[in-house]
Formats: structure tokens, C-alpha cells, sequence
């Protein structure tokens, strides 16, 4: 392909775009496939000779597409969203197109400096501090990462990257039970190891870490010869249910313990742009890192994590390696973004950003995260009110989980996961499940771009037809 096909294939491609999105309500939300039916369909060598567009094309429609769980789809209310606004979708056109490498300030001024005021775009409109710098990372496992090496050579005085674990103090990281998958991989990754990440009890209506035990955990640890505290993840909106930690209780002990704290806000620091919930991570601007997906609910397409950093000077001892070959003579002040991140290698990723928040304004962002979180409260209300369902777990926002407890059912948990089975079967909706306090209860959040009031009448609709065929 010249970029003369391209010019014509591109122009198809975006009303391709424009029309699987205008017509996503028709399919289904899941893909309804069995494993193993795509690739079977697939060759098992690459081709020798060259092969046309339009064949390939043709087999995008007839065996991909029938294979992909559409996560743009307005009835997406499982996992959390993976918003792609249409604007984001354009800018990414433009970024692919220019395909630059946002490593060094040098290797793309713009891009570094558009990083650096959309990401400060993003610190004001989360009211965090002047005073927080901001990179964007490609995922908030990746900023969780970042945040957890810096505890580790925060606490051994960069010792670690030098000469290794071995022989250094047992470091000890502290967070509820209600945290990410993506903390205990931190863990492993930085050689701190599972055992040494002490899972603090949680409770209360927002599940969140009961800071006494905390304290006292931290206590317990500073006694045994050879351990070492070196920081607190706290959870802001938690993955399962909601669940969100006290941060300005927490910060008390991490000030009188002068450990490291990192948030996780992934999917909750979107809504944190509307004034009124930013009570939920009251204290957030004592901490020293603090990660938020613009990728999820606000509809910067996937990868867009933005990562605020009190002291960036941390992460940057943790992760700068300058050979010669990428160093930048003669440009003092500047930022090279890859001192801040794990991989040297950097999309444009700001560029999404800059689009979103201009296209949009705050208040369009701001108007679609109310809406959604208002009609999650009102689906709750209606499954309170009618028989056979309960809530388990309310609104934090628009995420809350419910179960079906018909009267005489026995096996409720196989029963539950028979009902998100047969309501994802049925395709209209897309649902997934979770465990609290050990039983299997289904989880619903609203928060797709392109969503509607009526999308989430729909799914009471569905929910109550298809228990009542169970
Ligand atoms: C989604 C999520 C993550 C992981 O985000 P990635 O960007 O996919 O790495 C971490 N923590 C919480 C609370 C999340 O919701």
C-alpha cells in the first residue's frame, strides 16, 4: 500500500467507523464465540505473495468482527468502561499518522510540552494542588509500578537498583483487601514479594481500610528485627465494589510513619473533575502519587493514564538511565518523559487528551459522568424495590452490585452466575460478576461514552425478564 491507497482506504475506513458506531446497538455485547472458532479460520503462515486490501477487508468483516466483545457498545455495563470518545478516536488518526517517538523532550518538543499542560489540564480539573507534576503512562499498572519502585529505593536509599534485594531489609508495603490485581503484580515485578504486601482488614459502608489496624500493623512490623515499612497504597473506587479508603485518615499515619503513599484512583479519579465527589478522596493532596485512567470513563481512548507525582525528583532517581547516545546537550530545564516511565519507548498520547478536554469542555465531561452515575442510583432503586433482588453493594457512583434471591433457591452463587451467563448470551447487555464477603453477586456500572437513559431502562428490563425464564 502507497500512501495513495491510503488516502482513499483511509476515507473508508472513517465512514466504516462512523457506521459501526452509529449501528453498535444492533449487535450483540459480547462476542457470542466459542474459543478456538477464530483462529481455526485463520491461516497457519503468513503469505508468500501479496494479497489485496479488499481481501483482507473482506475477512475483517467475515472472521474478526463476529470475534469482538464491543466495548464502545452504549449497553457496556460490565468490568469498567474503556471509553472512546469519537474526538479521541480523530486524534489518535493523527497521532498514528505522525507515529513519533515521545521518549526525550528532543525526539518531540510539542508532545512533551502538550504532556506537560494537559496533564497539569488534568491536575486542576481533579482539584489536586499546584505543586503535583503529571505523566501520562500507558497504564495504571504501569504508574502503580513506578510508584511502588520508588518506595522500595525511597526506603533503601537507592540501594536497591545497585546491588539488589539481597541482603536488604524486608520491605513491607501496606493495603486494603479491596485494592487492584495490578498492586499485588507491582509487588512481585519490584522483588518485594506477595508475603511482604500486608493486607489491612476493611470495613464500613465504603469498605475501606481500617486505618487502626493499619497503624498497628506498621507498629508490629517496625518491631521485627530485619523488617522495613516502605509505603501504603490507598484505593479510591475499587475495582469489585467501589471500595474507597479514608485517605486523610490514612495520611495521618503515613506523616507520623514518613512512608510513601501512593492512590489508585484508576476508574473513580475521572469523576473527581465534578467538585462535588471530590469529598470521596478528601485528603488525596497529601500524597505523594496519585493515578487516574483518563482511558476509562472520561473517553481519552485506551492508553491514557494519567500519573501526578508530588515529587517527581523520586521516581526519576528510581528510573533515569542516561548513556551518552540519549543525552540532550544543551537544553537545560527540559523534561525527557522516559525518566518517568518504565519503557524508553512513548506514544503521543497527549494528544487524545488535548482533544477531549477542548471538544468537550470540562462541563460535557462533567454533565455525562452526572447522568451516569444518576441513573446507576435509579436502576438500584428500581432492583431494591422489586422482588426476588437485593442489593449487595450501593452506588459508589455509578458502580453497585445486586444479587437475585429468589425465595427456596438453594445454590444462590450458581444461580447468580447462571443469570450473567444467560443475560450475556442474550447480548442486549453486558454484565459481569464479583465476590463480597464471599458470595457471587453481579455488578453493574454505566459509564459508556455513547450510553443513554433509556440504555439503562433497558437493562432492568433485561435483568427481570431473564431472571423470571431462570
Ligand atoms: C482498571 C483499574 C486498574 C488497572 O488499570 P490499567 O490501566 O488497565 O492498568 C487499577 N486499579 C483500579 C482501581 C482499576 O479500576
Amino acid at each position: 500500500m502507497d500512501w495513495e491507497d491510503f488516502r482513499k482506504r483511509g476515507r473508508d475506513a472513517a465512514d466504516w467507523a462512523a457506521d459501526y458506531h452509529l449501528y453498535l446497538r444492533d449487535r450483540p455485547v459480547r462476542a457470542q464465540t466459542k474459543p478456538g472458532e477464530i483462529i481455526a479460520q485463520l491461516p497457519k503462515s503468513a503469505p508468500d505473495t501479496a494479497e489485496s486490501i479488499d481481501a483482507i477487508l473482506n475477512d475483517l468483516e467475515q472472521t474478526i468482527m463476529p470475534g469482538m466483545t464491543h466495548w464502545q457498545h452504549p449497553r457496556f455495563f460490565a468490568y469498567f468502561p474503556a471509553n472512546a470518545a469519537p474526538v479521541s478516536v480523530l486524534a489518535e488518526s493523527y497521532v498514528n499518522a505522525i507515529a513519533a517517538q515521545c521518549m526525550l523532550w528532543q525526539t518531540s518538543p510539542a508532545a512533551t510540552e502538550l504532556e506537560t499542560r494537559t496533564c497539569d489540564w488534568m491536575r486542576q480539573a481533579v482539584g489536586l494542588p499546584d505543586g503535583f507534576s503529571g505523566v501520562i503512562q500507558d497504564s495504571a499498572s504501569t504508574a502503580t509500578l513506578c510508584a511502588v519502585l520508588s518506595m522500595r529505593e525511597r526506603a533503601l536509599n537507592w540501594a536497591g537498583n545497585r546491588d539488589g534485594l539481597t541482603g536488604q531489609p524486608r520491605l513491607r508495603v501496606y493495603a486494603s483487601a479491596e485494592v487492584h490485581t495490578s498492586i499485588d503484580r507491582a509487588i512481585w515485578i519490584a522483588g518485594i514479594g506477595e508475603a511482604n504486601l500486608v493486607r489491612i482488614p476493611s470495613s464500613g459502608p465504603n469498605r475501606a481500610m481500617q486505618v487502626d489496624a493499619l497503624r498497628e500493623a506498621i507498629a508490629a512490623d517496625r518491631a521485627k528485627e530485619g523488617y522495613m515499612p516502605a509505603g501504603i497504597i490507598a484505593c479510591v473506587g475499587g475495582t469489585s465494589a467501589g471500595a474507597t479508603d479514608d485517605i486523610s485518615a490514612v495520611m495521618d499515619v503515613a506523616e507520623a510513619e514518613k512512608l510513601y503513599v501512593h492512590v489508585d484512583a484508576a476508574w473513580a479519579g475521572a469523576a473527581m473533575i465534578c467538585p462535588e465527589y471530590q469529598a470521596m478522596w478528601r485528603g488525596v493532596e497529601r500524597a505523594d502519587s496519585i493515578v487516574l485512567n483518563p482511558h476509562k470513563w472520561l473517553g481519552a481512548q485506551f492508553d491514557c493514564t494519567t500519573h501526578f507525582l508530588k515529587d517527581p525528583e523520586t521516581l526519576v532517581k528510581t528510573l533515569a538511565i542516561q548513556p551518552e547516545y540519549l543525552k540532550t546537550h544543551g537544553a537545560d530545564g527540559i523534561i525527557n518523559y522516559s525518566e518517568w516511565s518504565v519503557p524508553l519507548g512513548r506514544r503521543f498520547r497527549a494528544l487524545k487528551l488535548w482533544f477531549l478536554l477542548r471538544a468537550h469542555g470540562l462541563d460535557g465531561l462533567r454533565e455525562m459522568i452526572r447522568n451516569h452515575v444518576k441513573w446507576a442510583e435509579a436502576l438500584a432503586d428500581r432492583l431494591a424495590a422489586t422482588p426476588d433482588f437485593e442489593i449487595v453493594t450501593p452506588p459508589m457512583l455509578s458502580l453497585f452490585t445486586f444479587r437475585y434471591v429468589p425465595n427456596g433457591a438453594i445454590d444462590l452463587d450458581t444461580l447468580n452466575q447462571d443469570l450473567v451467563n444467560a443475560i450475556n448470551t442474550d447480548g442486549r447487555i453486558y454484565l459481569t460478576q464479583t465476590r463480597i464477603d464471599g458470595a457471587l453477586v453481579i455488578r453493574f456500572q454505566a459509564g459508556a461514552f455513547s450510553c443513554t437513559e433509556d440504555d439503562v431502562r433497558m437493562a432492568y428490563d433485561v435483568i427481570t425478564e431473564i431472571a423470571n425464564q431462570m
